[in-house]
């Protein structure tokens, strides 16, 4: 049974289609009404927790993202601040998930892990729980680094260490760093309902993963933060079809842009058709490419004829 305020949002969603045509906006505005704890209601979906990117330029909570499995959020993609406002708001729950997957380890994505950990401890939790992330570099930690530096003996939350060997009815996290040496998919997680592979992206000097999700059969991509020199994210995603590709809309279509950080419009038009998804996704968003949203998607369009949503933070997909 439809809750009255999904029933709100989908009536005001179609006036939005057969009358006037829809803002960007309207849309917004239209995810927003809707009743973010439905989307625990489908048999699989994914929701956006945090539509935003590293600036604080608007309302939006940084990246961060549920894969919703027969009412359960089973897994947690990337973890920034914010989200652990809108965890709480989308009723997901910590005993629920099989793993937390962190595309690399910019503070967008990984900045409200602290906060969710603190609020896991009270979760009576007893199942370990996976921590991956890309392997580390130089500049950047691995999964089980940064675990220590958040929550490790002399870590800043160092009274949360007992996540670490499972004591004192903590659930023991479990770091996986995954290899960003080669160009392979990697499997992550092979259970018998739900699957995860990884391949890395190019994000700068950035070590950095996209993350594959099957369930359902159906699929989910995660292209996380990554540029247009991302050889092996195409080579993986050429014939995927994916059903939906989740892609972030960091910059602008002008000259001058982060390129070696992100791909812009154009470049996720070109892999969203070479993989065939079946829909795309548009999060991570940055004021500067909100402000250039029709030149995004004509450059989207340039390549890709498939259908293209603009995520705000507690946006439900359901597959
Ligand atoms: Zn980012
Ligand atoms: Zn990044």
């Amino acid at each position: 049974m439809p809750s009255l305020s999904l029933l709100r949002h989908t009536m005001t969603g179609l006036l939005c289609l057969l009358l006037f045509g829809c803002t960007l906006a309207e849309k917004q505005r239209n995810a927003a009404d809707a009743d973010p704890k439905a989307c625990a209601e489908n048999p699989l979906a994914l929701q956006i927790l945090g539509s935003g990117g590293p600036i604080a330029d608007d309302h939006r909570a940084g990246a961060s993202n549920l894969v919703w499995l027969d009412g359960k959020a089973r897994l947690l993609v990337d973890a920034g601040a914010g989200s652990f406002v809108r965890y709480g708001e989308a009723g997901a729950q910590f005993a629920d998930h099989d793993a937390i997957l962190l595309t690399h380890f910019h503070g967008d994505h990984i900045g409200g892990l602290p906060s969710l950990l603190n609020a896991g401890s009270f979760a009576g939790r007893t199942e370990p729980l996976m921590l991956a992330g890309p392997q580390g570099s130089d500049v950047f930690p691995s999964p089980e680094e940064l675990a220590e530096a958040a929550i490790g003996p002399n870590g800043m939350l160092r009274y949360l260490a007992p996540y670490l060997n499972g004591e004192s009815d903590f659930p023991k996290l479990t770091p996986l760093a995954i290899s960003t040496d080669t160009g392979s998919i990697q499997n992550v997680l092979d259970g018998d309902d739900l699957k995860v592979s990884a391949v890395r992206v190019h994000h700068l000097t950035v070590p950095a993963l996209a993350y594959i999700i099957e369930a359902g059969g159906k699929t989910i991509v995660f292209a996380g933060d990554q540029s247009f020199l991302s050889e092996d994210f195409e080579t993986a995603m050429r014939g995927l079809k994916p059903d939906l590709l989740v892609m972030h809309n960091a910059i602008s279509m002008a000259d001058g842009q982060p390129r070696g950080l992100h791909r812009d419009g154009r470049s996720m038009g070109e892999v969203a058709k070479l993989a065939g998804a079946q829909k795309l996704i548009l999060t991570h968003h940055m004021q500067r490419a909100l402000n250039d949203m029709d030149a995004i998607m004509a450059a989207i369009a340039e390549n890709y004829d498939g259908p293209v949503e603009v995520a705000d933070d507690l946006s439900c997909f359901a597959l």
